[in-house]
């Protein structure tokens, strides 16, 4: 088989297919082997290897995908690629394309059902070139849901980057990054310009590798209270500590901020930007005893 990530084949599929690229699907293909060698690196794949692809495309990622590790998933949206997907994979046999919603599928199941000999197949690993329009809530569901895989790379908008491995007190530091620095390990493995798609995205790209903690970075007791505490914190990030959690409705009087924030030894006018994980979760964890 060629390689699919050059110009000339991904011309050739798409005109032999007489696919229409959906630019709402985020369908922005691939098209410079080098890059997709950098993804695949990262990723650190073997034969024993089991590995889920979201959003395959043409196959660009795939076919690099199958050569490299035990076994590929690969979860497309689009029906009409599906189709051509399967035709395209149908002699390739450690590859089954799957016509779903990455936001619903369960993965964990995808990867028990699928027929490999790698044994065990978990963890597994994670690895998407995503649709720009729906990444951030598919890197969320993807760390929150609790499905055993190690690690994800990804191919991102370059900001999106940025806002997750960004540090405290700068501007790129917000939910995103300490949502994702909560369960993973951030790091860059390149940035990635738009001439390396077809058809070319407006914004820059970066590839990350996000290596999912054994236990989360800090001990929060409810999960549920530390994130909306980080929420309310940035909600209003110009706003000091004490004003941005005194609109929150987590507390009730302003007075309780203030000894709450003075008891977690956290200056009540510093901006909740301000904040480091552990912060945020020995503020959490107090808070949560008060209540
Ligand atoms: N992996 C290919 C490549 O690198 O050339 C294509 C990447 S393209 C940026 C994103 C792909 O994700 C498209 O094929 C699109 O149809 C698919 N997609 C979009 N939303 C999806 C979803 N919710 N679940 C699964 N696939 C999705």
């Amino acid at each position: 088989m060629d390689v699919i990530a050059t110009p000339r084949i991904t011309r050739e599929i798409v005109h032999k297919y007489g696919l229409n690229i959906r630019k709402s699907l985020g369908q922005n293909f691939l098209i410079e082997p080098k890059f997709i060698q950098k993804i695949i690196d990262a990723a650190g794949l073997d034969q024993n290897k089991v590995v889920v692809e979201i959003g395959p495309g043409i196959g660009a990622l795939t076919q690099a995908l199958a050569t490299h590790a035990g076994y590929v998933i690969a979860v497309e949206i689009d029906q009409g690629l599906t189709r051509v997907l399967k035709e395209i994979f149908a002699p390739v046999s450690n590859v089954t394309i799957v016509h779903g919603d990455a936001m619903k599928v369960n993965f964990d199941q995808l990867v028990a059902e699928v027929p490999h000999r790698q044994e065990p197949p978990f963890p597994y690993k994670i690895v998407a070139n995503l649709p720009y329009y729906i990444t951030t809530p598919m890197i969320m569901r993807l760390l929150e849901e609790g499905f055993q895989f190690s690690s994800l790379v990804l191919m991102v908008q370059r900001e999106v980057a940025q806002r997750i491995m960004a540090h405290p007190a700068t501007k790129d530091y917000g939910a995103l990054s300490i949502g994702v620095q909560y369960h993973c390990s951030p790091s860059l493995v390149s940035l990635v310009p738009p001439t390396v798609f077809h058809p070319r995205p407006e914004v820059d790209s970066a590839i990350i590798k996000l290596e999912k903690r054994e236990h989360p970075a800090v001990h929060v007791s409810d999960e549920r209270l530390f994130f909306s505490l980080v929420k309310a914190a940035f909600n209003q990030r110009r706003k000091t500590l004490l004003n941005a959690l005194s609109n929150s409705g987590l507390l009730l009087s302003k007075n309780s901020w203030q000894e709450v924030l003075i008891e977690s030894g956290i200056d009540p006018q510093r901006r909740g930007e301000t904040l480091n994980l552990e912060e945020f979760a020995s503020l959490a964890n107090l808070l949560g005893r008060k209540r």
